[in-house]
């Protein structure tokens, strides 16, 4: 088969994915790939990515200026994103980018997935920071995600989604699966109160094991402490992980990033944490049960 061909209907297999996974709603969503030095193939506008098909896909250079397309078939809105994945990444093939539930909850509240919690995740992605907001398909957008694409193969954008690079359209989609399980994962932990982390020397090692697996990060975990709390991102991923005198797991979720446990969960062994607005409940409770119900309602 043709190879071209051949990439279109993996770009429909994968839009499929996306949608029956519920990653997207309606017509979100884009999904990218190199077909050589100087052209993309690239999903249209305004399709559902499970409505598809393979002739649907369009052909652009490197600009984002269409090269061929069906008649009335315009490349994705979100186009310049992509051109930048490319233009900052000689080694990415391929772009994926979807609104995952539980990992753009993540994105809404602000909080990035970069605790070392899963080994897998540490090894395959690093940490996935947040971009800031930026109007979809805008400039803005894409020049908000430029610094984060240089050292990252996932990430956030903030109030928005996900992006996932990779080698191929297959990695990149892969990606986009281990963010979202990533997400969910790291949910359920914090909801549950406790978030053990990997120690940094597990960190450490699990870096020093990428080659053997042979896994290529476009950039090295940062040494720890990360460089100053802004942390340039665009040289090395923050991954937190507490130093821990030679244990694997370090037991207490320590106090850093923006991903405080839930209130009103237990914090720590024997401890519980509550909001202002549940203690002053709490009390209230207390005074009426000594005093008796007040009369005055
Ligand atoms: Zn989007």
């Amino acid at each position: 088969m043709d190879p071209t061909e051949q990439l279109r209907r993996d770009i429909v297999e994968i839009g499929r994915r996306l949608w029956t996974r519920g990653f997207v709603a309606s017509n979100d969503g884009n999904i990218s790939v190199r077909l050589g030095p100087d052209r993309l193939l690239m999903t249209p506008s305004g399709v559902s990515k499970v409505d598809m098909t393979p002739e649907m896909m369009v052909v652009t250079d490197l600009e984002g200026t269409v090269v061929s397309s069906a008649p009335g078939r315009k490349p994705s809105s979100e186009i310049l994103m992509h051109l930048v994945a490319y233009a900052e990444r000689p080694d990415v093939g391929a772009v994926v980018h979807a609104h995952p539930p539980i990992s753009t909850g993540f994105a809404v509240a602000g909080i990035p997935l970069d605790r070392a919690v899963l080994a897998e995740v540490v090894t395959t992605l690093g940490s996935i920071p947040i971009a800031d907001y930026g109007t979809p398909s805008t400039r803005e957008l894409a020049e908000a995600v430029r610094p984060h694409l240089r050292a990252h193969d996932g990430l956030l954008l903030a109030n928005h989604g996900a992006v996932a690079l990779g080698k191929d359209l297959f990695g990149a989609y892969y990606k986009m699966e281990t963010i979202e399980h990533f997400a969910r994962i790291s949910l359920v932990a914090r909801l549950l109160g406790r978030e053990h982390l990997l120690s940094r020397e597990e960190v450490d090692r699990l870096q020093q094991l990428r080659g053997s697996y042979g896994i290529e990060t476009p950039a090295p975990i940062c040494p720890d402490p990360p460089p100053a709390a802004t942390g340039d991102q665009s040289v090395c991923q923050i991954v937190y992980a507490p130093s821990s005198g030679g244990e694997r797991l370090v037991p207490e979720t320590p106090a850093v990033g923006g991903g405080a446990p839930a209130a009103g969960s237990f914090a720590t062994e024997g401890g519980i944490r509550l909001t202002y607005g549940q203690l002053t409940a709490l009390i209230d409770e207390a005074v009426r049960q000594f005093v008796g119900p007040q009369r005055d309602d």
